[in-house]
Formats: C-alpha cells, structure tokens, sequence
C-alpha cells in the first residue's frame, strides 16, 4: 500500500445490516471508504439465529433509494395487519385491538425479511463500488486523534487515516469506547427467545402480539415454503422460564406453542435453531463526538419488542450519510464539530421516544401494579374505539420522529 492507499475519506468500523447500509448510501458520492469488520467474508453473512426483521416503510424507502428494493421483495413477507391479543390473564383484561395498513392507505406496514437474507443482499451489492475498500477479518486495535484526521492501528499490522469513522460495530462497539461516549444501561428481568418454525395453518400477512406476564410473544409470518408455512417468533420470558423453554424437547415445546397460539398457527411441525437475547435497553450519551458518529446498535440497544432497531439503524445511516455527503460535496470538513452536533441533535428526539415507548411497553406488561395494568387496558380501549387515535400511533411507529432524511421519504 503505498499512502494514499492507507487514506480514506471514511472509516466505517463494522458491516453488519447498518455499516453495510451506510457503505452503500456513502459510495455513489465518490467518497474513499474503508469498510473494517474482524469476520472474514465468508462468515459475515452467516447468522447463527434464524431471526427476522419486520422493515417498516420509511427503511423500505431507503431500499428503494438504493435500487435494491426488489431483492428484498422477493425475499420477505408483508405485514398488512397488526393484531394485539391481552394474554395476561389477569383480572382487567385489554380488548383486542387490530392495526391495518389499510388505514392508512397503505397495502403494508412492513415486509418481514430473514437476518441472513438482508445480510446477504446488501454484501451482495459491494463488489460494484471500487472506492469501498473491505478490510475483512481484522479490526482496529488503536485509534489516535490528530487535528483534522483520525489515526488508526489494524490487528493485521497496517496503518490507515480517515477523517470520520463511522461506528457500526456493534452493542460493544470499540469505535464508541475509543470515542469515550458514555452509555446508560437498563436491564430488564427477562430474555427474548428468537426463533422460526413451520406449522400447518398459514397466519395470513397479519402479526400477531400475544401480551403476556413476563413480555410480548410476537409471531411474524414469514415468506411460504413450497411444503407449508414459516413462522418467525420473538418470545420473552424471564430468565429462567426460557431456559426451561430452551431445554424443552421439541415435541413439548411445539405443544406450549400450539397451547399458546390458541390454534391459529396449526400444528407446529418444525422448530428451528433458538438464540436467546437477554433484553437491555442500552442509550449513548451523545451519538457522535471526537470525529466519530455511532450507528446501529454501536449506538442504542433496544429490547426486541415493536420491531424498532434495524429500522433506527437505518435512519442513523441515512441521516449520518446526508450530513456528511453535504459538507463533502461543499468541500468542507466531514468529521467538524459541527457534524457532531448536527447528527447529535438530529438522533435524539427519535432515539429517546423509541427508548422510552419500549421501555414503558415492557414494564406495563410485567407490573404487578393495578394502576399500571389499568392504564395499559385503558390505552388499548381507547385504541380499539377509535380510528384517528390508531392512525397516529400507526404513523408515529412506522416515521421517523423529527428530521426525516431525504433517502427515506
Ligand atoms: C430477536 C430479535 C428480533 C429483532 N427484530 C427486529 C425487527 O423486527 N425490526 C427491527 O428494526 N429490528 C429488530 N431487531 C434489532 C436488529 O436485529 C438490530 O438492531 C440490528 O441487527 C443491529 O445491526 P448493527 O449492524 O447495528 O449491529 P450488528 O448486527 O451487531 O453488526 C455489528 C458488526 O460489527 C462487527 N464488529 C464487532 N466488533 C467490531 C470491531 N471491534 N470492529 C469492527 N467491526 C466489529 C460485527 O462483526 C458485526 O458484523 C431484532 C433483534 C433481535 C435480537
């Protein structure tokens, strides 16, 4: 490598779903990017976990912004109906209640697309921007701040620079700690079970939400199989109600679902590989700072409830982008305090409020308190009578709150 070979433009530490995005958004513009992840090619785009993502329509707009919006068709599942069931069992008992697409004159909410599927797709679309340059299987191992650059040290040895790094690596992310960005972490008594299965009755493209003691039992219908029907499950239960689930034989546990599902999804016929997540709430105190902008998880950690991260994510990297391409575009500096600031201000409202409704959505469900209990059966009333009231939360879940990128309009 001679040296203009170890200088970049852009840094972007980790290629999961959002340093992949924010590669992606960033090359068409003729920026030099370095794309750093410690997993080789190989396995970059394998998952352990046969979770799935619900991608709501402003992510599906960023999609289409990218030209990739077809691949991702053909992959998934629209979700055109959201149906939330009161399972708690307790004495005050919350109505049913059923969000649809149709209300707000959409024909879906969000297509539910397979981990792998989005990994796969978006790596995919890599090899036709010469100017992404892949570091794979190494990582930074030191990072030092110069006046208008950062240094960095890789683990293969090599010596790079780049005016901005773009921190998408992840809830322990290195880019973060280097930065000495702070977090404030909320543990939650509770782990999320993320798995599919294949059952004999089809769900139709409606989500269903049981709400039960310990946590949401979320079943997403996923793209049919020549041989029957997929279904992806998010399940939280406290920590050692899902080890007991865990080590369940399947025919036992293909019952409690059946049991659970009150008979909706069939018979349970295949149960696949079962990834535990223990659920935290994990906030950054400032999202960029010291050249560095955080994205994705590297940022915030949310519990998997309301299918609210990926689609952060997104709108991070769509917002990080826009800031940056605009002050490069006017040759002006891409890492400036005023970039901080600005991607800053921009995250917090949608970052806080998306915390917060997760937050109050999970402890409302665990709580004891009678209150509590009434205000959660209240609230879901209210949203079961009346249409205006269910549109603005609909609007509100599926929009970014405050600034909406242009990428994602
Ligand atoms: C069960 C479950 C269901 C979910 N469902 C939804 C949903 O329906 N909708 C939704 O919006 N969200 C959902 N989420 C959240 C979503 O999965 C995450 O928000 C998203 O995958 C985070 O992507 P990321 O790229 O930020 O992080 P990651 O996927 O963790 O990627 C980080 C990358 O950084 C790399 N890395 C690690 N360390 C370093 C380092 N030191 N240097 C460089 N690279 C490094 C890693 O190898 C990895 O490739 C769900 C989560 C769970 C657990």
């Amino acid at each position: 490598m001679n040296t203009s070979d170890n200088q970049f433009d852009i840094v972007i530490s980790g290629a999961g779903a959002i340093g992949l995005i924010s590669a992606l958004l960033l090359a068409p513009h003729g920026v030099k990017i370095a794309l750093i992840d410690p997993k080789p090619l190989k396995v970059l785009t394998k998952v352990d976990d046969t979770r799935n993502i619900a991608l709501m329509q402003s992510s599906l707009n960023l999609l289409k912004h990218l030209g990739i919006f077809d691949a991702f068709y053909k992959l998934s599942r629209p979700l055109e109906k959201l149906r939330i069931v009161d399972a708690t069992n307790r004495l005050l008992r919350a109505p049913e209640v059923e969000f649809t697409a149709q209300e707000l004159g959409l024909n879906y909410f969000a297509l539910n697309v397979p981990m792998g599927a989005i990994l796969k797709t978006l790596a995919a679309q890599l090899p036709q921007h010469k100017n992404v340059n892949c570091l794979f299987g190494t990582q930074i191992t030191d990072i030092k701040q110069q006046a208008d650059q950062l240094d960095f040290t890789l683990a293969n040895g090599k010596n790079i620079s780049g005016k901005l790094l773009i921190g998408a690596d992840g809830r322990n992310s290195f880019a973060r700690q280097s930065a000495s960005i702070k977090t404030t972490t909320k543990k939650y008594p509770q782990i999320a079970l993320g798995f599919a299965f294949k059952h004999t009755r089809d769900l139709g493209n409606i989500s269903v939400e049981f709400h039960r003691r310990n946590g949401p039992f979320t079943l997403i219908p996923m793209q049919n199989l020549n041989d029957g029907s997929q279904t992806s499950l998010v399940w939280s239960e406290t920590a050692e109600k899902s080890e007991q689930i865990k080590d369940l034989p399947k025919n036992e546990l293909a019952a409690l679902i059946e049991k659970i599902t009150q008979g909706i999804v069939g018979k349970v016929t295949e149960i696949g590989y079962i990834a535990a997540f223990p659920l935290t709430n994990i906030n950054s105190e400032t999202y960029a700072k010291s050249r560095t902008i955080l994205v994705g998880e590297a940022a915030h950690i949310l519990p998997p409830i309301g299918a609210q991260g990926m689609n952060l994510g997104f709108q991070d990297a769509a917002i990080a982008t826009e800031l940056v391409i605009d002050a490069f575009n006017m040759n002006a500096d891409i890492g400036s305090d005023d970039i901080m600031k600005k991607y800053n201000q921009q995250r917090k409202l949608d970052i806080h409020a998306r915390g917060k409704a997760t937050d109050m959505l999970n402890v409302s469900l665990m709580s004891n308190f009678l209150p509590m209990q009434m205000a959660r059966g209240l609230g879901l009333f209210a949203l079961q009578k009346s249409t205006n009231l269910r549109t603005s939360i609909m609007k509100k879940a599926l929009s970014p709150l405050g600034v909406t990128p242009k990428s994602m309009l």
